[in-house]
């Protein structure tokens, strides 16, 4: 179904590098970069324009948009999202969306990854002295950063003197001295810059992403025998290892078709059958 043909793929920030391989060697096809279109302008992480849509759905746009300046009917693109984490504020969370589509068979195949090992953060600071100990954390320079003037309430929208893609220590002085005059309060909001060319932890994110899509694009319907078959949701339940009682870790999970309406109930990956009595409402309360 894939063998031989040619994917589109809209990026700028150079994901060929993460994605070329998996799709030739996983589904023998041919990655064409699509440049022309600015995937900016349907969103972008440092804040100049909101995303219209959900992330899964801003994926599916980029990878038709790359589609049509090739005039190929088969397109593939990323979409990142990052914040603090819902169970745990003071940990940051990555989620990244990759998604195919498949013009001649009608398809559209999606895979999602979440993962801590995000650099993720932001500080606010007057100097660039007090940002040493948290340089280290988010890698620099080996990860771009994002300088804008720090204007707590206000921080996004269009904004003067804002640099991104820094990637050395003077290119930093320079965007803080730049945007300290802009600032409300006296000082500059500095970020990772997430987008992929500039964030290895990322790319190695997508490259991880990229072999799950693949395995999932392999693997088919057994009622239909259209690829795209896996996980579409896991449902919560497990029993209490003393007394039963369903506690809300994953009981099962639920794999499903992409075109037909086909589901199965597979057991938990690593095998687990009961749920620790920490978890449980009952013994743990
Ligand atoms: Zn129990
Ligand atoms: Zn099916």
């Amino acid at each position: 179904m894939f063998q031989g043909r040619r994917i589109a793929l809209a990026s700028r920030h150079g994901k060929e590098r993460a994605l070329a391989r998996p799709l030739q060697a996983g589904l023998g096809l041919t990655l064409q970069l699509a440049t022309a279109f600015d995937t900016d302008t349907l969103g972008a992480f440092s804040g100049e324009c909101e995303r219209p849509a959900d992330a899964a759905t801003t994926c599916r746009r980029k990878a038709e948009a790359g589609m049509a300046e090739l005039n190929l009917d088969l397109g593939i693109a990323s979409e990142g999202s990052f914040g603090p984490h819902p169970a745990v504020p003071l940990l940051a969370v990555g989620r990244e969306w990759l998604t195919l589509v498949d013009g001649r068979h009608g398809l559209v195949v999606s895979e999602q990854l979440l993962h801590t090992a995000t650099n993720f953060s932001q500080r606010r600071v007057a100097d660039l002295a007090d940002l040493d100990p948290w340089l280290l954390q988010v890698g620099f320079p080996r990860h771009g950063l994002i300088v804008r003037p720090s204007r707590p309430g206000h921080d996004r929208g269009p904004t003067p003197a804002l640099s991104k893609g820094i990637m050395s220590r003077d290119a930093l002085a320079l965007a803080i001295e730049r945007a300290l005059p802009h600032a409300s309060d006296g000082q500059v909001l500095v970020e990772t810059d997430m987008r992929a060319h500039l964030n290895p932890t990322r790319m190695a994110s997508i490259r991880r992403l990229a072999f799950r899509l693949v395995r999932r694009l392999r693997s088919t319907c057994p009622a239909c025998g259209t690829p795209g078959w896996g996980l579409v949701d896991t449902v919560a339940g497990l029993p209490c290892d003393w007394c039963g009682t369903p506690t809300d870790l994953i009981a099962h999970e639920l794999h499903g078709c992409v075109a037909c309406d086909h589901q199965q109930q597979r057991p938990r990956r690593d095998g687990l059958r009961e749920a620790d009595p920490g978890h449980c409402p009952r013994c743990n309360p």
